[in-house]
């Protein structure tokens, strides 16, 4: 299988480092407040690949993991008057939720920061060490990027002027050199810390996803994976962290997904274009609608999210739904279109095409049986819980059986008036009814 690693910025023949195992650590939420739709979508790629790795043979080892402390958590649990545990502990919950309903795998452990500190400390001693860290007076302790000479490798900063990162508060940098970053930033005597040989403070952000990726994985994992806002300067610090203490390459292969846009602008609480999966639900469509539409996109081009295109992507998720409860009971897997369908995801995860693959096949001239059983083995990758449609004929509820038959009655009479009420009728019920040569065919909708 092949995949574009941002280290060579080449599509590369991957193969792990010890088959079929592969490690595979992915940045994970910051719980202070709910998953956005572009974290979501940044989810949803990660999960693609782990199963097109599944599929290839090979047993995944993935982690992901928990920040639980951070600036934004101290200030808005201080400001609810909340422990900060108390504050975060309902948004990790909620992202398990939206993992859940997204249909994602979940990753083999979820280590949570705060569960780490101490392994941090002994980390960051390890960097002090090897004369790769500073102290500063306020008991801080910053990464010296001038002792790692391969700094800027991943973003390739080498080649233009080094800048503070957009992701990062300059309060996270050190004041004897702008680039250097905080592994260890001291706090107040009333302010959220633990206590560590430089005294109260708390971990940077960078040093929890080198300790705990290492920690689980080994000094040296197969892929690491997250969003392309990530690749400086999180993934570049996590680099110099982890090599400058290991001397081992970090990472093999860096996989980094590309921004959701919404109304072909960066997403923002000021332009409240801000969304998340509970607004998708609050306007009645489903959270596997929102993985549908982020399949029609490659993972590394740009996703535009509208209301109209997600409506459109329900849209094409319920007649999908519709046209495969129609099938027979499954036969055997097709392999042509299947190896096709293989082909495209092997390719650095071309999941459009593979779409286009299995609308191809389900328009082909096979038995239903056949069908079926394609569908279902591709949908191990797309994850669109088909299961629960193949095969499985439209239960229609008493009650809407009984306004249908009322609306069939007012059509004879030529009562259109009284058959468009009963229509809509159906409609909140959760059901649509399409007027055919064949007679009146019923769907389910959202
Ligand atoms: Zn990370």
């Amino acid at each position: 299988m092949k995949l574009y690693n941002f280290l060579s910025r080449k599509i590369e023949d991957f193969q792990p480092l010890n088959p079929p195992l592969v490690a595979m650590y992915t940045c994970g939420p910051t719980v202070y407040d709910y998953p956005h739709i572009g974290n979501l979508r940044t989810f949803i790629f990660e999960d693609i690949l782990q199963r097109v790795l599944q599929t290839n043979g090979f047993t995944v080892n993935r982690v992901m993991n928990i920040t639980d402390i951070d600036d934004k958590i101290i200030k808005n649990a201080a400001e609810k008057g909340l422990s900060i545990t108390k504050f975060s502990k309902p948004f990790e919950l909620a992202f398990y939720e939206d993992l859940d309903k997204l249909n994602l795998q979940r990753p083999n452990i979820f280590p949570r920061a705060t569960e780490h500190i101490e392994k941090m400390i002994k980390y960051i001693e390890s960097l002090l060490k090897k004369d790769l860290a500073y102290v500063v007076e306020d008991g801080s302790v910053y990464f010296d990027i001038s002792k790692f000479t391969n700094y800027g490798k991943l973003s390739q900063l080498d080649k233009r002027e080094l800048k503070i990162g957009a992701r990062v508060a300059a309060d996270e940098y050190s004041k004897e050199n702008a680039q250097d970053f905080a592994l260890w930033k001291a706090v107040g005597p009333d302010e959220v810390g633990f206590s560590s040989p430089w005294g109260k403070g708390r971990p940077g952000w960078h040093i929890e996803c080198s300790v705990m990726s290492q920690e689980y994985l080994g000094d040296t994992l197969d892929i690491h994976g997250g969003a392309v806002d990530l690749l400086f300067p999180h993934h570049e610090n996590e680099i110099a962290q982890s090599e400058g203490k290991t001397g081992q390459q970090f990472a093999r292969f860096f996989v980094e997904g590309e921004h959701l846009q919404v109304d072909g602008q960066k997403m923002s609480k000021s332009l409240k274009n801000f969304y998340t999966l509970r607004d998708i639900e609050s306007r009645n469509l489903e959270p596997l609608a929102f993985r549908y539409l982020c399949l029609t996109a490659h993972y590394r081009d740009r996703l535009n999210f509208t209301w109209e295109s997600l409506q459109a992507a329900q849209n094409a998720l319920n007649n999908l739904h519709n046209l495969v409860r129609s099938f027979e009971q499954s036969g055997e897997v097709e392999q042509r279109y299947w190896g096709k369908f293989l082909e495209a995801v092997n390719n650095d995860l071309n999941v459009p095409q593979a779409l286009a693959v299995m609308y191809e096949m389900l328009s082909a001239n096979l038995p239903t049986a056949k069908k079926a059983a394609t569908v279902l083995q591709m949908d191990k990758i797309l994850g669109l819980n088909l299961v629960d449609y193949v095969s499985r004929p439209l239960q229609i509820p008493q009650e809407v059986q009984k306004l249908l038959e009322q609306r069939e009655q007012a059509r004879k009479q030529k009562d259109f008036t009284k058959a468009d009420d009963l229509r809509k009728e159906i409609k909140k019920l959760g059901f649509e009814v399409e007027d055919t040569t064949n007679g009146p065919v019923v769907r389910h909708v959202n």
